[in-house]
């Protein structure tokens, strides 16, 4: 049974937005939320990138910093919504300007910069696509997403330009243009300097006509099967990244917001970007990537005031032992958040000692289009529960068979698939070009999200695990297909089955089985070098950790791997040890 411990509301952000969960989930409709949303200029339609920038930039906020960038190399820049809108208007301007118009998709493939922040709403505003790409990928799945997302327009780094899409530009038929953030001078006719193109243009545009229905964002997420699938979002989905900003993340209008997402990833956009400039709140982006005193030294110094993060960057805090009382002053600090992976009861508990509060966790996914399942700030905390659903949200617990005609509602307590009711805004339209993989995804009126979980007798659901064989690394997902693939093509390898391992900070490692062929036999020295073949080709966050031969892999009576076999023996072998 779960715990029945209960951790104190936080006190130090104000009055919640949300003060009542149940009123607010009883009377609650979507059609509300867009009455609070501004709409384009005579009612010409709907475009997140307006409410997001200009609706703030024409009215009060004009001069509010919207996003104050904290760079690497001590440089940090500032720019206001007023500033936002200029550079934005710009970006939309290069892109006519390039023929670029509604519908095409423009990709970043880039660090935390502020060009990628400009490029993702400026895309937006000129009707296009948004594509973002996690910039350590390897040339694989770069090139498996740019393909497949008919990618028009990628902006990128030099250094990562000539290390990843040089060699593959050849192979991609769509891809027209590369704009190069950190060039001065145009390199080719069509690799230009994205500076250049930015101070040539106006910086007047009128934002183009989008429907809420018109596609917005494309993020590619894995699957279990296949390779990597496309997942579209409209304009509509503002609405969801609306109210869990108000709800959810409880923005008000001083906060000081920070997100430590990957951009590369579906939060990088929906709440690194999009959530908090709604609200016209002041976003901050570190160009770092993990560093626990720069984190503590960012929380500080920035006053952050909201602060949404991941359970393997708790764990890796909660490791280094840091007074952090004695040595920073967090007391702006009013909230956290944590989205991903499962947060263990001890994170929240740590937090509540360490930093005065506990973590809220939520839960949603690349589909989901924002956040489904949520702690509240007014809601007392069960540590280790993902909460509750979002209001505008059923959520059920499905005992889902396949071969089974009738839809079983599991009762409370037991572990079933975790279903959503289709229809909220954020729901995603579509897999790219995948139309019968979107429809698996439905049994009735329900969408299956591939996750397990159960509810409690208080409401409140508990995360289980997934029901297929997508691993979560450090928050990240990983298609096993997709390793799998790349290591098949070594000559060495016969076999090969990929899973999540257990590991305590990243929830879990890459793993792969392999079987070699005849010629061939296990060493360390070919565990390496699989290990670094893989690296190459599939970049660090994917290629798999660990290797481990064998003379065979379990199979089904026809002939399948057996990934969950493995998966299972890899977690008795490590409660053993
Ligand atoms: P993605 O589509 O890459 O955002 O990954 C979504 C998946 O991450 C979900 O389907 C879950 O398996 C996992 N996930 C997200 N949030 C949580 C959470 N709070 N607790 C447990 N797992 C989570």
């Amino acid at each position: 049974m779960h715990e029945i411990e209960q951790v104190d509301l936080n006190k130090q952000h104000g009055k919640p937005n949300m003060a009542n969960y149940e009123e607010v989930y009883a009377s609650f409709q979507w059609k509300q939320v867009k009455e609070e949303l501004a709409g384009l200029p005579e009612g010409k339609g709907f475009n997140i990138a307006y409410e997001a920038v200009d609706h703030h930039a024409n009215g009060i906020q004009e001069t509010k910093v919207a996003l104050r960038w904290i760079g690497k190399e001590g440089v940090n820049q500032e720019f206001t919504y007023h500033e936002l809108k200029d550079q934005t208007n710009r970006f939309a301007n290069v892109m006519q300007g390039l023929g670029i118009h509604k519908g095409d998709v423009v990709c970043t493939l880039t660090g935390r910069i502020p060009e990628l922040y400009i490029s993702a709403l400026g895309t937006l505003k000129n009707g296009s696509i948004y594509c973002p790409l996690f910039s350590i990928y390897g040339p694989e799945p770069i090139y498996q997403r740019l393909s497949k997302g008919r990618v028009k327009i990628l902006v990128t780094t030099k250094a990562l330009y000539e290390k990843k899409i040089s060699d593959l530009w050849n192979r991609l038929d769509d891809l027209r243009y590369v704009l190069l953030t950190d060039v001065t001078d145009h390199q080719s006719g069509d690799v230009r300097s994205f500076q250049r193109l930015m101070m040539e243009a106006s910086s007047e545009f009128i934002i183009a006509e989008t429907d809420p229905e018109d596609r917005a964002l494309l993020h590619f997420t894995s699957g279990t099967t296949g390779m990597p699938k496309g997942v579209i979002h409209v304009h509509e989905s503002a609405l969801t990244h609306y109210i869990t900003g108000k709800y959810v993340l409880d923005f008000q209008s001083d906060d000081v917001f920070w997100c430590t997402a990957d951009p590369g990833w579906v939060t990088g956009t929906s709440y690194g970007i999009l959530s908090p400039l709604m609200h016209g709140i002041t976003n901050i982006v570190l160009e770092a990537e993990f560093d626990a005193e720069l984190w503590y030294q960012t929380l500080e110094e920035q006053k952050i005031t909201i602060w949404y993060t991941a359970p393997t960057a708790i764990r890796r805090l909660m490791r280094m032992n840091i007074d952090v009382r004695k040595k920073y002053d967090l007391s702006a600090l009013g909230l956290i958040h944590s989205v991903g992976e499962p947060l263990n009861p001890e994170a929240v508990r740590w937090a509540e000692k360490t930093l005065g509060m506990p973590i809220l966790d939520n839960w949603w996914q690349t589909e989901t289009g924002g956040i489904m399942i949520a702690n509240y700030p007014s809601m007392p905390v069960k540590p280790g529960s993902m909460g509750k659903p979002l209001p505008g949200i059923e959520a059920e617990i499905l005992d889902y068979d396949e071969n089974e005609v009738d839809l079983r509602f599991a009762k409370t307590g037991e572990s079933g698939q975790l279903a959503l009711k289709k229809g909220w805004p954020s729901m995603f339209r579509g897999y790219l070009d995948e139309e019968e993989r979107y429809q698996k995804c439905f049994v009735g009126d329900w969408y299956l999200t591939g996750d397990l979980a159960n509810r409690d007798e208080d409401g409140y659901f508990w995360f289980v695990g997934r029901a297929d064989d997508i691993i979560n690394t450090a928050g990240h997902m990983v298609g096993p297909f997709e390793v799998e693939n790349v290591l098949i093509e070594h000559p060495a390898v016969a076999e090969t089955a990929v899973i999540g391992k257990p590991d305590p900070i990243a929830g879990e490692l890459v793993k792969a089985f392999v079987t070699l062929k005849d010629d061939y036999g296990p060493s360390e020295e070919l565990s390496l070098e699989l290990k670094g073949f893989a690296r190459q080709r599939l970049g660090s966050a994917v290629a798999p950790k660990e290797i481990e031969f064998k003379d065979e892999l379990p199979k089904t009576r026809s002939g399948k791997i057996m990934r969950r076999l493995l998966r299972d023996q890899e977690s008795e072998n490590l409660e053993k040890a």
